[in-house]
């Protein structure tokens, strides 16, 4: 049986090697780490096979430090998930003095010693993780790796305290002690591999869904993404509320004269402005360009057009000056509140829209409401505080 396991192990934690450093390539960072811990520990179980030829303390002792250094990188793995970078020190501490006994144990010809030595370093190694993940267990690929990172913690340390009673004589290949390690290892290692995996398919997964509902340049959800904070935050098939729809006036002449980069600039600083002057709850999206969109839930016209012109007070005010502008930077804005007869929030996007084109033509730097249902007559359009548009 051991001699199964002999070319089983490495070449399973070999694969799973493979497989990390694939995910890895797709910038998941603790990829890169699981992936060394298992070439690690494959190489830590491939070494008497590969090197029977030697005397059993040389290749001992590099399987030692094999194991040693694989467990330390699945420590920083667990910890880049749970508590980036915690105690490293340490960590290397333990690692060293781990590997000082294995040495002291091979010098004497000390295989019990050298045993306990290597089992408890991985034991502390890979346990110390789970102290800082037990505050992160949230979600279940989280509470998962746990179980099995508990899993492998345990195997070493009840593994490591009784070496008296698994090994009867310096012969470790054929020893109680050899076939539990490789069984158990059979085991947990799938285990843990597989939750690892899952974990990091699953981050990944996150990211991706994360970067294709989000603008990159304002952090602000895109078009897609409002549409789907829309349909998963307001359960009623229509929900009440105000729409704005915002866009900087002349922006052209600003990317024409700062410069493409102080237009991306801009456009981060109105979207920070937005950020902060929405109350909890609203949804706030770049439809692109320069144009933004706003979703304020059970919020009525008139409370919806004081936080649109404090928006817009706030973009007259503060940013040209901060950017050095030469001329002022203002923005437009449409308004209208969701009605019983819209079939889609779009119905409302769209009346807030004609609303900002009214605003543009009325001279800019204003606020335009438009409660009409369909009427595209000036009547159903009412300039809110038309008079502050001089200021800027
Ligand atoms: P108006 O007052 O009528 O809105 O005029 P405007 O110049 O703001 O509007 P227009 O539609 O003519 O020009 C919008 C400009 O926005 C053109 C485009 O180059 C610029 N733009 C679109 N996306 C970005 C971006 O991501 N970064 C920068 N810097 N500029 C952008
Ligand atoms: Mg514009
Ligand atoms: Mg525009």
């Amino acid at each position: 049986m051991g001699e199964n396991f002999a070319f089983f192990l490495p070449v399973m934690m070999a694969s799973f090697g493979v497989l990390f450093a694939g995910v890895w390539r797709l910038r998941v960072r603790s990829a890169g780490y699981w992936s060394g811990a298992f070439f690690s520990v494959a190489g830590g179980f491939a070494i008497p096979a590969a090197f029977a030829a030697l005397p059993s303390t040389i290749w001992g002792f590099v399987a030692d430090l094999l194991f040693g250094t694989g467990f330390l990188l699945f420590s920083q793995a667990l910890l880049e998930r749970w508590h980036p970078s915690w105690l490293l020190r340490e960590r290397f501490a333990i690692l060293g003095l781990s590997m000082l006994l294995c040495a002291i144990a091979v010098a004497l010809d000390n295989l019990p010693l050298e045993l306990v030595a290597s089992d408890f370093g991985c034991f502390l190694l890979i346990g110390l993780p789970l102290i800082a993940g037990r505050k992160h267990l949230r979600h279940w690929p989280d509470r998962t790796l746990f179980g099995a990172v508990t899993l492998v913690a345990l195997d070493n340390l009840v593994r490591g305290s009784t070496v008296p009673l698994t090994l009867s004589s310096n012969d470790f290949q054929n020893s109680a002690y050899a076939f539990l390690m490789q069984a158990l290892a059979c085991v947990f290692g799938l285990f843990l591999a597989l939750t690892a995996l899952a974990a990091n398919m699953l981050d990944l997964l996150a990211r991706y869904r994360h970067e294709a509902l989000h603008d990159p340049l304002s952090g602000l959800l895109n078009r897609r993404g409002f549409d789907e904070a829309i349909a998963t935050q307001v359960r009623k098939p229509l929900p009440d509320g105000s729409l704005i729809v915002c866009d900087i006036d002349h922006f052209k002449t600003i990317n024409d004269e700062y410069g493409h980069a102080l237009g991306d600039r801009v456009i981060v600083a109105l979207a920070g402005i937005l950020a902060k002057a929405t109350p909890p709850g609203a949804v706030t999206a770049r439809f692109g360009g320069e144009e933004f969109v706003l979703f304020l839930p059970d919020t009525n016209a008139a409370r919806a057009a004081g936080i649109a012109n404090d928006i817009r007070e706030t973009l007259a005010q503060d940013v040209a000056g901060k950017f050095g502008l030469a001329r002022p930077l203002t923005a437009s804005f449409g308004l209208s509140t969701v009605q019983r007869t819209d079939s889609a929030i779009h119905d409302a996007i769209a009346r807030a829209d004609a609303a900002l084109y009214e605003a543009k033509a009325r001279g800019r730097n204003r606020v335009c409401v438009r409660r009409a249902l369909s009427s595209p007559s000036a009547s159903g359009i009412e300039p809110v505080a038309a008079h502050l548009s001089n200021r800027a």
